[in-house]
């Protein structure tokens, strides 16, 4: 697959500067995509600008166009899916599950409409309150879900009759380029366009003045950047940030029962998930029974290239993460960490990192208090349920967080105690298109999914006139 073949409904630079985007199961080149300049940008953003009053004024179209994206969508799911897994470096089956996501996504806005309202604070006036688009809005995505979240992101914003400019991460250009190479024949031209480049591509959109609102997911420092950008023009801002996600298991957790669950809700995605589980807290007295099940299934599953079937865990997504990673863990080794799995990097090409369960890891470890965003796992003690929420709650983050106990109840009960955005019981990281997801703290700012992430993408406007002469 040549980048030739995904330029449909993409801004191209023909003959213009390229980047190079690796394999991470080899770490080697095996494409590029265009280094769009400030001026292929504006001209991009000029565009979106051009087709927003046809698209906004056409809601029967929009919701028809959106349903055969979805169907478009799952149609190229034999090309999508390998390529998101040769530049993202996930196992083909998750790259499948992820372009289904992308094309669900499409469908589940197709049909949302915003409810027109008539206020009455009983005085004699007719106060009607309905929904207008914005206007071209940057979608700017990161490269652990390049195809979920950008459906995420372009699914509401077209609903409400927004146009949309998409970004992707520099590390996964190539199937966002054919994802919107796919919908270019489904939607009328220019409604969504994407541009590639490396930086600073990404802080010109979110500052470009004829941007109406910019919608990020990626890390809180690139998040805090993308918000003063913003405030330079100010353009409405979401923020889907970082996560340090904790599981808290009870005293009566079976464990053989959650140890799959909470095996995966860790390492899914090779950990690079904003809301996988990222710290365990277990009763000192069921501490060695978890941290075993936890390790026992981390030197099973096996660890190979994204496209190899055999592989259920593949490479971390590029070199300055498997890095990171790698210095978090050694880091909590060199602290008195003790690794009951994994540990280390395995001798062979690509950007591979074992599966690696940590016990007595110092709490104050960087791999406790910060976001690892890869397959590390700390699993720590504790001795009182006080003392394990108040741990829970003690970083910056606010993303998600569960609680694991057979009495359903009593955990969910704990987890009412949890100062995030999405509370999970005897699971984690489970969402339905219909519910927000918005994060607290660093986490993140406004609300996506469900009917919420429709609004995020509109604005109110006010009919007020009085019923007496
Ligand atoms: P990142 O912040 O480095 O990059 C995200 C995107 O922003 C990329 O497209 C990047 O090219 C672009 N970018 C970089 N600098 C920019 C700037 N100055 N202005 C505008 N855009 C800029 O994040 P990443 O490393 O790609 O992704 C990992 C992070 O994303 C993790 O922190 C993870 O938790 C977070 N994430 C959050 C969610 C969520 O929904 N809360 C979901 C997935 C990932």
């Amino acid at each position: 697959m040549t980048t030739s073949a995904t330029s449909g409904g993409a801004a191209t630079a023909r003959g213009g500067a390229r980047f190079a985007v690796s394999d991470p199961a080899t770490g080697e080149p095996f494409d590029e995509a265009p280094d769009q300049s400030a001026d292929a940008l504006d001209a991009v953003v000029a565009r979106a600008s051009r087709a927003w009053p046809g698209w906004r004024s056409a809601p029967a179209a929009r919701e028809t166009a959106l349903r055969a994206a979805a169907d478009a969508v799952e149609a190229a799911a034999g090309d999508l899916a390998p390529l998101l897994t040769r530049e993202q470096g996930k196992p083909l089956a998750e790259s499948r599950a992820e372009v289904a996501r992308t094309a669900a996504r499409l469908r589940w806005f197709a049909g949302l409409t915003p409810r027109t309202r008539v206020v009455d604070d009983g005085r004699p006036v007719h106060s009607e309150v309905r929904w207008r688009s914005l206007g071209p809005v940057a979608a700017i995505v990161p490269w652990n879900f390049p195809l979920q979240l950008a459906a995420a992101k372009v699914a509401p914003a077209l609903a409400a009759g927004n146009t949309v400019v998409l970004k992707p991460s520099p590390h996964t250009p190539l199937a966002t380029r054919l994802l919107v190479a796919t919908l270019a024949a489904v939607l009328p031209e220019d409604v969504l366009t994407v541009v590639t480049g490396r930086e600073p591509l990404g802080a010109r959109l979110a500052a470009h003045p004829g941007i109406a609102h910019v919608t990020f997911t990626g890390s809180v420092p690139t998040g805090r950047a993308v918000a003063g950008a913003a405030a330079t023009t100010l353009a409405r801002v979401t923020l889907e940030l970082g996560g340090n996600d904790a599981a808290v298991l009870l005293d009566d957790v079976e464990v053989d029962r959650i140890a799959d669950r909470l095996f995966w809700a860790a390492f899914r995605n090779c950990g690079q998930v904003c809301m996988a589980v990222k710290r365990v807290y277990v009763p000192a007295r069921r501490h060695a029974e978890v941290v075993e099940a936890l390790a026992e299934r981390a030197r099973s599953t096996a660890v190979g290239p994204g496209l190899d079937p055999a592989s259920r865990i593949g490479p971390l997504n590029n070199a300055a993460q498997r890095d990171r990673v790698a210095e978090l863990t050694a880091r909590a080794l060199a602290d008195g960490a003790r690794a009951a799995a994994g540990g280390r990097s395995p001798d062979r090409p690509g950007w591979f990192f074992a599966p690696t369960v940590l016990t007595d890891v110092p709490p104050d470890s960087p791999v406790v208090t910060e976001e690892q965003f890869g397959p590390v796992l700390p699993v720590l003690a504790y001795r009182s349920l006080d003392e394990a929420v108040a741990a829970a709650n003690s970083t910056g983050y606010g993303l998600g967080g569960s609680v694991w106990g057979t009495d359903a109840d009593r955990a969910a009960a704990v987890a009412e105690r949890l100062d995030c955005g999405t509370a999970w019981v005897n699971h984690h990281a489970e969402l339905s298109l219909a519910q927000p997801f918005a994060g607290t703290k660093d986490s993140g700012v406004g609300v996506a999914g469900g009917p919420w992430g429709l609004y995020g993408n509109l604005r109110p406007f006010v009919v007020h006139r009085p019923t007496e002469a």
